[in-house]
């Protein structure tokens, strides 16, 4: 009866209400399922042969066998104006500006691609092989040894080239969106004591436990792929262990890739220079973090999502970023005294240098990129091994809703550190500098010139663009 005797008014306003919601959703909607091409691929690029492991000083011979296959993976995506862009993930240490550089001349010469559309991401996995020239100061390898690193570096810049190939094949109609969810076992690492920072577990220091998430899903739906981050060292298994593995991140990439078969998963390393996971020490343990990671971001599949909607716009800039203190001749003389090996070594070089140049480089040009999607994400790549201040700063103060921020991208060099770390000490400010042969730690400046110049490229990568009166 009351449906009859109802004022039919109501009935009306609920048809008109739901067509408006309709309307909201629509354009969205269509927007982001009919803007994108995407395309995935990935290539195994673990050594079929011995080959010195990258990320710990204290290995003493190349690897001994394979734990888990490694691979180069890359998401090829078109959007709405024809604009290509390749994202491509690595399992390993990190790519040096040499290696970049090669394989993005060769992807711009082949594919028409132009830097700032090709991005370089490293899982920084310490069970991965050593690539080109990488914190040399470190290995204790042979000449033949350096040689068969330098074959390997060779035929990898192939692969990658081929994998960016592979993804823009296989470009398809495609949907993106963007979530984000959280695992625990990323701890801060830099232990105050009375002698200065070292490394150990410590609670109660800055870290981003956060998950970003894109999903790649077909245009009629079904899973196509995933890429997702985590802010952590890729360090669970030490360097007791002589086999190539991809640590928690190969882990996590190979679970996803289980559950979901046909798909790629596609790790990103975020700002977790200053993170260690926790516990670690076996393979185990990385199993079980690589499990907590995948099992976070397969529950988020489930969740809400925020359609992530074209152009994709992008800047990439080299920032030069000024060293301080630079040793002079004679405290590098009085170096090679001294009983740390590596501080000897790394003053051979500096002189080395000094003989060739006449003088140390004062600064390194350091590589940020930008990738905008629309206004619905901002993507900021880092080069280096970035603590997490970057990141938790540029969440505070960009006022962008959906950020990501990754480090080892596109150069792994040297730590970046924050003000705030490069004061406090220890080997995030200064000591890896030895091991990366980088000739001093940076100036105190080095937070407010990264921070200065990520804020004006997202700005214009950001920019509306307004109609002007003629
Ligand atoms: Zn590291």
């Amino acid at each position: 009866m009351s449906s009859l005797s109802g004022k039919p008014t109501d009935s009306l306003m609920r048809i008109f209400r739901s067509l408006l919601l309709l309307g909201a959703l629509l354009p969205s909607a269509l927007l982001a399922s009919e803007s994108w091409k995407a395309g995935l691929a990935r290539v195994p690029i673990t050594p079929r042969r011995g080959l010195w492991m990258a990320g710990y000083a204290a290995r003493r011979g190349p690897s001994q066998g394979v734990a888990q296959e490694i691979y180069a993976k890359a998401l090829a995506l078109e959007d709405a104006t024809g604009q290509r862009s390749v994202l491509v993930t690595t399992d390993l240490l990190g790519f040096t500006a040499a290696l970049a550089k090669q394989v993005a001349e060769r992807a711009k010469a082949r594919f028409g691609l132009p830097r700032d559309r090709l991005l370089f991401n490293s899982s920084h996995t310490h069970s991965g092989p050593v690539v080109g020239g990488m914190l040399r100061i470190a290995y204790s390898m042979t000449d033949e040894q350096a040689k068969d690193v330098e074959t390997y570096t060779n035929e990898l810049a192939d692969k990658i080239v081929q994998v960016i190939g592979d993804a823009l094949a296989a470009l398809a109609p495609a949907r993106l969106s963007f979530g984000q969810t959280e695992a625990l076992f990323a701890v801060n690492r830099r232990v105050p004591t009375p002698d200065g920072y070292v490394g150990g577990v410590n609670r109660s220091g800055p870290v981003n436990r956060s998950v970003p998430i894109l999903v790649i899903d077909g245009a009629r739906g079904g899973l196509r792929g995933v890429v997702f981050g985590y802010a952590c060292h890729n360090t669970t298994i030490r360097g007791d262990s002589y086999l190539f593995h991809g640590d928690y991140a190969g882990e996590a990439q190979a679970w996803l890739e289980h559950r979901y078969p046909g798909t790629v998963a596609l790790f990103v390393a975020g700002c977790g220079a200053d993170s260690n996971p926790h516990p670690r020490g076996t393979l185990l343990w990385a199993r079980e973090h690589g499990t907590e990671l995948a099992t976070a971001v397969d529950k988020a599949l489930t969740g809400p999502m925020t359609a992530v909607r074209g152009p994709l716009k992008s800047r990439f800039e080299l920032l030069p970023l000024a060293f301080d203190n630079l040793p002079d001749r004679a405290e590098l003389e009085r170096r090679l005294k001294g009983d740390n090996p590596y501080v000897r070594l790394h003053a051979q070089e500096m002189l080395k240098i000094l003989d060739r140049e006449g003088r140390l480089p004062v600064e390194y040009p350091y590589p940020l990129q930008v990738w905008q999607f629309g206004s619905d994400l901002t993507f900021i790549a880092m080069a280096g091994e970035v603590v997490v201040d970057y990141d938790l700063r540029l969440k505070r103060e960009l006022g962008v809703e959906n950020l990501w921020v990754a480090g080892y991208s596109n150069d792994v060099f040297a730590y970046i550190p924050s003000l705030r770390v490069l004061r406090e000490g220890g080997y995030e400010a200064e000591g890896a500098m030895i091991y990366y042969g980088q000739p001093s730690r940076f100036a105190p400046s080095v937070e407010a010139a990264i921070m200065q110049m990520i804020r004006e490229m997202v700005r214009t990568v950001r920019r509306v663009r307004t109609a002007r009166p003629d």
